[in-house]
């Protein structure tokens, strides 16, 4: 069965949550940009518990996960509704408990943590008391694992971490730490390397430097330099059991990629809009800018492109929900991330140009859009790696021709067709 329309309870739901944004989260970027992953101070909270207090009486919040960790269950398809709704704002998605990096990281402790990890660490990361950090990423490779040197040496009880760690995003707020390391450098590095969870004050934890992206002023940045020297840990705080880091980063990143994806929908869908209403607002040489068929053609391709994308993250999400395992999905989430810059940079990017000068200013959001999918062609792997990955899934189900000619190959199939009709051609010749 085929079908394409959202109940008509949850569109309630997602028509209530598209208001509150609009009118209640909203402003918050405005008046506190970028804090949305700093724990709150008491002013902020007399603003923010009250939001989060109204996402959960609607039963809206951390949708995805289950009623036993706090949730409603509905899912990634509906995750996919609502973080469409959500894209639109960078404090939206913390209102309603299903903020990047954390959902992945919560998903990854309700995995694999043990019930001490999970009372210590999810609990709190779900009532959205305090923040996490994934640091994966080394300065010296990010987007090959099998590069990666930070090593743990057991010592006694205990585990001892030395190395260094890049881009580890929300480090300096956050409450605890994901760290993936080499645990036994003597076998392949898909057995050998584990993840551990720490408090970023473990003794050992320096942040080096919190590296900004374009358009943040200096000392602003949220992605960590971290170098872990000799970091003391006890058996305790190793997540999942040993040599099993591979497994779980793909728990981690599946999870983590399509939800980047569902969000940037919302925020794809907001420079479309833009895009329209400057379009009827604007007037020059005569007509409005809508009347001109190279902005007619910009907002016809932006909505294609948009639909396109949305469709393909909707039905990514939904084989989600029906496998209920990433690794059946991979190739999906593969092709979603590959396209989802592209998307973005190309309906951003029009919207500037429809905007003129204006558009490339620090009063309307473009540019940051435009920055933002440069982002996502990196964060969480470069486009290029995720590309190699669809092809190889695609490829599977392929099988290399039996002789030098395609299997298509015209004369070989005609020559086939001929002898299975004979009797009717032979026929028709004989008649003409
Ligand atoms: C905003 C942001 C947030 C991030 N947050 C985190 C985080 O929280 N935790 C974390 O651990 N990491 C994080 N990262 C790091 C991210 O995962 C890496 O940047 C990414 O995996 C690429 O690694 P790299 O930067 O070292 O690039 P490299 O590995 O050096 O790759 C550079 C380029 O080489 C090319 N390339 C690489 N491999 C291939 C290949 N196999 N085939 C063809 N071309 C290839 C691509 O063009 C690629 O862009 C974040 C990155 C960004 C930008």
């Amino acid at each position: 069965m085929w079908d394409f329309e959202t109940d008509p309870e949850y569109q309630q739901l997602l028509d209530w949550a598209d208001g509150f944004v609009r009118e209640e989260v909203e402003p918050l970027d405005l008046v506190w940009p970028h804090l949305q992953f700093t724990p709150l101070t008491e002013t902020r909270r007399r603003v923010i518990d009250p939001l989060k207090e109204q996402v959960r009486r609607k039963g809206l919040w951390a949708t995805h996960l289950g009623p036993d960790l706090g949730g409603q269950g509905y899912g990634q398809l509906k995750l996919a509704l609502l973080n469409e709704v959500l894209g639109r704002s960078q404090w939206a998605p913390v209102i309603f408990g299903c903020q990047a990096p954390d959902t992945g990281n919560a998903e990854i402790i309700a995995h694999y943590g043990t019930p001490e990890q999970k009372q210590r660490y999810l609990k709190p990361l779900l009532d959205g008391e305090l923040f996490s950090s994934y640091s994966m990423t080394e300065p010296q490779g990010g987007a090959d694992p099998t590069q990666f040197t930070t090593r743990a040496v057991r010592d006694g009880d205990d585990w001892v971490i030395n190395g260094w760690k890049y881009f580890s995003s929300n480090a300096n707020t956050a409450s605890f730490l994901i760290v993936m390391v080499v645990t036994n450098p003597d076998v392949s590095p898909y057995q050998g390397m584990s993840m551990f969870l720490l408090p970023t004050d473990t003794p050992g934890v320096n942040i080096v430097r919190n590296v900004g992206l374009h358009g943040e002023s200096d000392g602003h940045g949220s992605h960590a330099l971290i170098h872990y020297d000799n970091v003391r840990v006890p058996d305790s705080a190793l997540l999942g059991g040993e040599g099993q880091a591979f497994v779980i980063a793909q728990t981690r990143l599946g999870g983590g990629r399509i939800h980047h994806a569902m969000r940037t929908i919302g925020l794809s869908r907001k420079a479309l809009d833009m895009m329209c209403e400057r379009a009827l607002s604007r007037q020059t040489q005569g007509s409005r800018l809508s009347d001109k068929q190279f902005v007619q053609g910009y907002i016809a391709d932006s909505y294609a492109q948009l639909l396109q994308f949305r469709l393909m993250v909707l039905y990514t999400a939904w084989e989600i929900d029906k496998y209920n395992d990433y690794k059946k999905v991979r190739k999906d989430i593969a092709a979603v991330k590959v396209v989802m810059p592209s998307v973005l940079h190309d309906i951003a990017w029009r919207a500037m140009q429809v905007h003129g000068a204006l558009g490339v200013t620090n009063e309307v959001p473009f540019l940051g859009m435009v920055t933002g999918a440069a982002v996502m062609g990196l964060a969480d792997g470069p486009t290029e790696v995720h590309k190699a990955t669809v092809a190889k899934q695609v490829l599977r189900d392929y099988t290399a021709s039996e002789d030098v000619w395609p299997s298509e190959w015209l004369p070989r199939k005609r020559d086939a067709a001929r002898a299975r009709f004979a009797e009717f051609l032979e026929h028709e010749v004989g008649n003409q």
